[in-house]
């Protein structure tokens, strides 16, 4: 037995940490690329936040209150250095869908009617919607950064794609339909030649890749806690500080401004300007517990895990010439995407649904890539930290079952 195909047996002591399984350890959850489970460690920091610490962050000066602000600022801290940017760079929101929407709807670009952005064709429909209104509203082309059906990469002709007409490119740091990464640092640094900003979507890369805003040369960054083994409600919006005196605020109220009148408002100039209303300090802490324990996983060799047992599936599902596999390269996120000619990916879903195993199927927000290539729905399966060989064995047995059933 190989030192790898050792370690995958042996790295089962996270399943222990999440009260799911232990409540149900029959079930097979193979969908966290929708949303992570969360770890004792990380719901426990959620819990005694409520029972504590709570308070309105940045309002009142009694001590609880000063406590909330402090441990909000630190969990600011401390998530800003982890994707290796200032504390200064980084806002919460709500989630990666709000972190578009507030840069579609507030950065000041000068747009002109024929200026174009630049997406690629794997976006996620949160990173493509927003543009696509501003689009409308400006008279604006959107251009694609196409991926090659039968690699999964970017097309050899991307670069021409990000022309001088190009004000705005956004991108994802990987599909969260085939797991496939691009390469983002690259796209960004074509992006500043022409004089365009850069956007990256890190939403379904952040539980897989070691985040630095620096290396990858982005002017913004986002993604959600629920897909790092957090909770839901926090987003973490990364934005460059020559990009911030390019965005006006899209969420007006409480806790933005510092002079109000009664026809005037003037607004605080740090990021609090994009932080208007209560924070949910609650999520915020808990995403701060959630990247520590993934912290800890990723010293433990989670990535070489997941890598593995991703991979280790791939083999037994191409065993099976019924199933069809989405393309990915090596160095793609633990995620498989497939479907049948023979059996709908909806029917698959729910064969594998009644078995005990969760799944999920459809165009995954995804779908000018899904039709692209001539798909209308796929089934994803994807991994985490609780993942064991026995969920791919679980699965492959149960497509069996579904492949003498259907077909
Ligand atoms: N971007 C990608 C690549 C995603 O996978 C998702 C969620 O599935 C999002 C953005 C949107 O994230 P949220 O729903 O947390 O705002």
């Amino acid at each position: 037995m190989s030192t790898r195909t050792h370690y995958v047996s042996d790295f089962l002591a996270p399943r222990a940490e999440f009260a799911l399984f232990r409540e149900q350890p029959e079930l097979v959850y193979l969908d966290s690329a929708a949303s992570y489970q969360v770890p004792d460690a990380v719901l426990q920091r959620f819990v005694s936040y409520y029972q504590q610490q709570h308070a309105n962050a940045h309002r009142g000066s009694y001590p609880l209150a000063q406590r909330a602000t402090a441990l909000l600022e630190g969990a600011r801290t401390e998530i800003a250095a982890w994707i290796g940017a200032g504390a200064d760079e980084v806002v919460f929101t709500s989630g990666a869908t709000q972190s578009f929407n507030m840069l579609a709807q507030g950065l000041q670009l000068d747009w002109q009617a024929g200026d174009e952005i630049v997406l690629s064709r794997a976006e996620h429909h949160a990173n493509l919607l927003p543009w696509q209104r501003l689009a409308e509203q400006h008279q604006l082309k959107l251009r694609w950064l196409d991926l090659d059906p039968v690699r999964g990469t970017l097309t050899d002709a991307w670069t021409d794609v990000i022309g001088p007409r190009c004000k705005l490119v956004a991108v994802t740091l990987a599909s969260n339909v085939t797991g496939q990464r691009l390469p983002v640092r690259a796209i960004c640094q074509r992006a500043h030649a022409v004089g365009a900003v850069c956007v990256v979507d890190a939403a379904q890369a952040v539980a897989s890749v070691a985040i630095d805003v620096a290396a990858l040369e982005c002017d913004a960054l986002t993604f959600s806690a629920h897909k790092m083994y957090g909770v839901t409600g926090c987003g973490v919006l990364y934005l460059r500080q020559s990009l911030q005196a390019r965005l006006a605020p899209t969420l007006l109220g409480g806790g933005m401004v510092t002079t109000v009148t009664s026809s005037t408002s003037e607004w605080q100039t740090n990021l609090h300007r994009f932080e208007a209303g209560t924070p949910n300090t609650a999520a915020i802490v808990t995403c701060q517990a959630a990247m520590q324990w993934l912290e800890q996983q990723r010293q433990a060799g989670l990535k070489d895990y997941l890598q593995q047992l991703a991979q280790e599936l791939r083999q037994q599902l191409t065993k099976r010439p019924w199933l069809t596999l989405l393309p990915q390269s090596d160095d793609g996120l633990a995620l498989v995407s497939f479907y049948s000619e023979a059996v709908h990916a909806f029917d698959l879903a729910t064969f594998l649904a009644e078995a005990g195993i969760a799944v999920r199927a459809g165009s995954h927000c995804a779908q000018p890539l899904l039709r692209d290539w001539g798909h209308e729905a796929v089934v994803r399966v994807s991994f985490a930290a609780y993942n064991t060989r026995l969920d791919s064995m679980r699965l492959c047995e149960a497509l069996d079952e579904a492949y003498h059933l259907f077909v």
